[in-house]
């Protein structure tokens, strides 16, 4: 398989248009066109990341933290970031990171760790808000079914678990075309009047360019009348942190116990205790203090994310408990969830392409 044909794969699930704008998502190092049999997935590249990709022969790492964030003015053995871009390069390895695109997408970073707590009814914690627009299409009517498909297959017409979403009503329109024209149908210096359909699809606003490139390719008119209008709905597909319930409350002692076996920690910094169950609890992989409030909007009992500064600690509400258990510790499982997404799609494929996960990588913060 190729890297890009991967990378479709990958981009399906967590597109990267759904990434922050000033995140550094996709193939960072290496050649797209570039045929891969062995693949290493870790949550971050290190020198022994580097090193065990070699040992193990594989031609592509898949990471969540992208290797080159800042612009890079030198690629040199001396500077730490350059030596491992170099030695990559020099073993002709590629590098491929899907970062904040991982965070907000189903089953991503957020998803997988509620579902590693146990628990139920998994869903955003935060919907993706100010991210999708409307197009609306005016198009003969024999040539609905051919634009419908057309967008559906470039992007648009998602909504949560549902694709090919439209809405189509008949009606009349009407053109009068100049000496100039070239009508499709009817004919130019004479008023035209056809039946039509108002098609309407909802679409990503990062894929809107591309959406109307393909809607005008099908299109039958030499002019296409449409609109593009941006709406306020949050997306259903895409969206920030995670929240979900347990069966049955659990009390705060055996939960606090329960989060540090699964997360395979000795060590939680928490607010104030005040509940004494927990029914509700929301999630945010990685560093998602910011989602605080809305964890609290949303009745949680406990708040549950990585990398907290002191500071925040003072404004949590007495409704909840912000406990912060550690960036990898919170992020860790997202390597596992790259690892079975890839073998499943390629399994699927008849693929014999090696998903590996590193044993190489470890949590950068240690505990005395
Ligand atoms: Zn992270």
């Amino acid at each position: 398989m190729i890297i890009s044909q991967l990378i479709e794969v990958l981009e399906e699930w967590a597109p990267r248009w759904t990434a922050w704008d000033r995140d550094n998502v996709g193939l960072l190092v290496g050649d797209p066109h570039r045929r891969v049999s062995r693949i290493l997935v870790a949550l971050e590249v290190t020198p022994k990341v580097v090193d065990e990709a070699i040992t193990r022969k594989v031609e592509l790492i898949i990471t969540h933290h992208p290797l080159l964030f800042r612009p890079l003015m030198h690629v040199t053995s001396t500077d730490p970031i350059g030596a491992m871009v170099l030695t990559l390069a020099e073993n002709r390895i590629a590098l491929y990171a899907a970062h904040t695109n991982l965070d907000v997408a189903k089953n991503g970073v957020s998803f997988l760790l509620a579902e590693k707590l146990g628990l139920h009814n998994v869903r955003f914690l935060k919907p993706l808000e100010q991210s999708l627009a409307k197009i609306v299409v005016f198009v003969p009517e024999v040539y609905v079914e051919s634009l419908r498909t057309a967008m559906a297959r470039a992007g648009a017409g998602v909504i949560g678990e549902y694709s090919y979403c439209s809405f189509a009503t008949r009606g009349e329109g009407s053109f009068f075309g100049s000496s100039a024209s070239d009508p499709s149908v009817g004919k130019k210096g004479k008023l035209e009047v056809v039946p039509e359909v108002r098609l309407e699809m909802v679409a990503p606003r990062a894929r809107l360019s591309h959406i109307v490139t393909v809607m005008k390719d099908v299109h039958p008119y030499e002019e296409v009348a449409y609109d593009v209008v941006n709406i306020e709905t949050p997306s259903s597909n895409y969206g920030m942190g995670a929240i979900g319930e347990f069966p049955k409350p659990m009390p705060m002692k055996k939960f606090l116990k329960h989060v540090k076996k699964v997360l395979r920690t000795q060590y939680l910094r928490c607010s104030t205790i005040n509940g004494v169950s927990v029914h509700r609890v929301a999630v945010c992989g990685g560093a998602g203090s910011e989602l605080l409030q809305d964890a609290a909007r949303a009745k949680a009992d406990v708040f549950l994310t990585g990398d907290v500064g002191y500071h925040k600690y003072h404004n949590v509400p007495n409704s909840l408990v912000l406990i912060d258990a550690g960036h990898w510790e919170t992020e860790q499982f997202i390597v596992h969830g790259i690892v079975h997404h890839l073998q499943k799609v390629l399994s699927q494929t008849g693929s014999a392409v090696k998903v590996l996960v590193s044993t190489a990588q470890r949590n950068a913060v240690t505990y005395e």
